[in-house]
């Protein structure tokens, strides 16, 4: 073996895999298994005690989930990782490692719908108090920050417009104010940003969409960049304080730089219990393998559609940071130089009724709530994801109620543009 270190390419079809010990199976096999039997007594109590690693119960850990999480942090250049089975579980067990009762973290308004309701509604019930930042304007960030503060959330392209975040200014925010910043790295893919290489010290992912990349299987994950310190000042006792559910263990002190994935695993995972499934973690290994060549023609195809959009006199804007003529044009170019991701809006002329109509007479894109998959998707943002905002959230969530949101796919541009043109035409 050279010393080279692999290309993404390579990690995305072998990091975290070796062929299977006893079989010699190739693929990794589905560990389709609740539980793992123990050598010895001892061996049992070493691993209930995190004095060894190893295989207990699945909610916990299992074999095939394990290649992923490796197969993924080394994607994200990260320290471990932890599978989990949505994305929006991904995000619970985060902030649950952060936060107490009456703390509060910072959000950016222009997330995924069903964030802005996560952190609107059910993390309100836990005492968590999201306070909202806006993207575009980096200094909303800093006033938002107090005492109270453990966390900084933000999506390295966000939903729904493909709007690009300037992850570099707000991990200063966050250094400056002493917490973690955490980027949803979901319509990006670690093909097109490595939030970890511009400060993010926590990553997260709906593993549902362009990692997986197929729409077959839910899952998520969550990505350890192993740079906080979280001993500083007693502000996150999950990780600093002896836990006396593991005879008084501080998770930092055993497990330095990847304790917050340790965290995640132990007192999260183990006590909340949203387990991803062995098959699920096999499907979406599978997906990751072709990532780099899907995410390429995925943006490929973008860039042609809005740029045909962009031409149409049925079309009042695109919003696609790809163009040339985008206000995140410049910001793409810095963070995302092999594309600017493949989900984006546009609106049309005739507004609302327009947006529906054309949602109607499309024949090739699937009308439906998703992204990231291998077909093209499209969705009215307004009467569906973002339905639970009112109308100036909305607009201020770039889901008004002319907006239209694609997702494009990997089929041939030229059946895409097709399809868009007679729908725009009928
Ligand atoms: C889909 C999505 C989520 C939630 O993920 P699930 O796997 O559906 O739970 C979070 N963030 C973004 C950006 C998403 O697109």
């Amino acid at each position: 073996m050279s010393d080279r270190l692999p290309g993404f390419s390579t990690l995305a079809v072998h990091a975290g895999a070796q062929p299977d010990p006893t079989t010699g199976a190739r693929a990794t096999p589905i560990y389709q298994t609740t539980s793992f039997v123990f050598n010895d007594a001892d061996h049992a109590a070493s691993l209930f005690g995190l004095q060894a690693f190893g295989n207990i119960y699945t909610r916990i850990g299992n074999p095939t989930n394990a290649v992923l999480e490796e197969r993924v942090a080394a994607l994200e250049g990260g320290t471990a990782a932890l599978a989990v089975a949505s994305g929006h579980a991904a995000q619970v067990v985060v902030l649950q490692q952060l936060l107490q009762p009456g703390d509060e973290f910072i959000a950016a308004r222009k997330l995924y719908g069903g964030s802005i309701n996560q952190f609107s509604h059910a993390f309100k019930s836990f005492g968590w108090n999201v306070v909202w930042a806006d993207p575009d304007d980096i200094a909303s960030f800093e006033r938002a920050v107090t005492p109270r503060t453990k966390a900084i959330f933000i999506e390295s392209i966000a939903n729904p417009a493909g709007s690009i975040t300037d992850i570099e200014a707000i991990s200063t925010v966050a250094r400056k104010a002493g917490v973690p910043l955490i980027v949803d790295n979901t319509l990006a893919s670690p093909y097109l940003i490595r939030p970890i290489d511009h400060g993010a010290d926590i990553v997260v992912h709906s593993l549902t969409k362009f990692l997986g990349g197929h729409g077959n299987s839910l899952g998520g994950i969550i990505v350890d960049a192993g740079t906080f310190d979280w001993s500083t000042g007693g502000k996150y006792p999950m990780l600093s304080e002896p836990r006396p559910e593991y005879h008084g263990i501080r998770l930092q002190e055993t497990f330095g730089n990847f304790a917050f994935a340790i965290a995640c695993r132990v007192l999260g995972l183990r006590d909340l219990g949203p387990a991803l499934s062995p098959f699920n973690a096999f499907m979406i290994l599978t997906g990751i393998e072709t990532l780099p060549l899907r995410m390429q023609k995925h943006c490929d195809n973008a860039k042609a559609v809005a740029e045909f959009l962009a031409g149409h006199p049925a079309v009042a804007a695109v919003n696609y940071a790809g163009l040339a003529s985008d206000k995140y044009n410049q910001l793409a170019r810095k963070y995302a130089p092999r594309g600017a991701g493949a989900v984006f809006t546009f609106s049309l002329k005739g507004g609302y009724d327009a947006g529906v109509n054309l949602v109607s007479k499309l024949q090739l894109f699937s009308h439906l709530a998703n992204v990231g998959d291998t077909r093209s998707l499209v969705i009215h943002p307004a009467s569906t994801t973002h339905s639970q905002l009112d109308d100036a959230a909305k607009t201020k969530s770039g889901a008004g109620p002319d907006v239209v949101r694609l997702s494009i796919g990997i089929e041939d541009k030229e059946d895409l543009i097709a399809d868009l043109e007679q729908a725009l035409s009928a």
